[in-house]
């Protein structure tokens, strides 16, 4: 359609159309950047495990994008103290005690653009056809116990797997390739206090409770701006892998112009100094989680 600018000449009809139908296009500034390929983000299925204040987030950058389907496994449900850093719960899913994984599902699913299919229960009730289907793995989890059980699945399905931690002002996220040759997985480099934790749950509000079966239950200091910038992170590294795999699978290079994603080393966050840095990471020779693959 033609219009007139305020000086009274015809604008281009060409040129309007041109800018119509590029603002009419849901993924066109993505679309831009280059190595960028919708088709394959929207072709991907990824499995996420955590439907908490992370699990929110990396939800709702990958549903933004246009990936095209997820597993979100979650066996919790709504607390009220979730509520001041998770975009898709109500004040109505804390009263009717509502399960985090199907109300993320639900409202997430309003944009149209994603399948997520809720798996209400934990990382040993996700069935082996699932992770067949995955393109990548992800975890939002509050304990060391259930991200080395996913740790260990993805690599033995020869999936990657995107993990992140959480602490108050600190976060972190660490890639596992089982692609990659002698590319470390989380359980590496566990250390003593990482074993000792993996007894304990972390669930995020600060203090040690004690629990019904006589352990204690530690609750993490955490807000909506570290987790985002840490969901924002993972959800960068998984795209990352969708863009880039192919390519490396078939000549040892990562898409020039999406980069790397981060293994070898695990990126930290210290909010505190508005600093990242890199610990660097090997490969342990007797690392059964690793050095087990089919
Ligand atoms: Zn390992």
């Amino acid at each position: 359609m033609g219009e007139t600018k305020q000086n009274g000449d015809a604008v281009d009809d060409i040129g309007i159309l041109g800018v119509e139908s590029i603002n009419q296009d849901l993924f066109d500034r993505q679309k831009r950047l280059k190595g960028w390929d919708q088709e394959k983000i929207r072709a991907s299925t990824v499995l996420i495990v955590g439907a908490g204040a992370t699990g929110n987030e990396l939800v709702k950058n990958l549903v933004l994008m246009g990936l095209g389907k997820i597993y979100l496994v979650d066996y919790d449900t709504v607390d009220r103290s979730n509520l001041n850093r998770c975009v898709f719960f109500k004040e109505a899913d804390v009263e009717q005690k509502r399960l985090k994984a199907e109300i993320v599902a639900r409202n997430a699913m309003e944009f149209g653009r994603t399948q997520i299919v809720p798996i209400v229960g934990k990382i040993e009730d996700v069935k082996e056809d699932v992770y067949k289907e995955c393109d990548a793995t992800a975890s939002c989890l509050d304990n060391m116990e259930a991200r080395l059980q996913l740790n260990s699945f993805s690599y033995y399905y020869d999936i990657p797997f995107v993990d992140s931690g959480i602490d108050g002002w600190f976060g972190s996220i660490f890639c596992v390739v089982p692609q990659v040759k002698d590319c470390p997985c989380i359980q590496c480099s566990m250390s003593s206090q990482d074993l000792d934790n993996m007894f304990k749950k972390f669930s995020c509000t600060g203090q040690e409770i004690a629990k019904e079966d006589g352990f204690t239950e530690m609750k993490m200091a955490n807000i909506i701006t570290t987790t985002s910038i840490i969901g924002a992170l993972q959800a960068q590294q998984i795209v990352k892998i969708l863009l880039g795999l192919d390519q490396y699978k078939k000549d040892g290079t990562w898409n020039e112009n999406v980069g790397p994603p981060v293994y070898g080393k695990e990126l930290r966050y210290d909010g505190t100094k508005n600093a990242f840095t890199f610990i660097e990471k090997t490969k342990n020779p007797s690392c059964w989680a690793c050095n087990i693959k089919k």
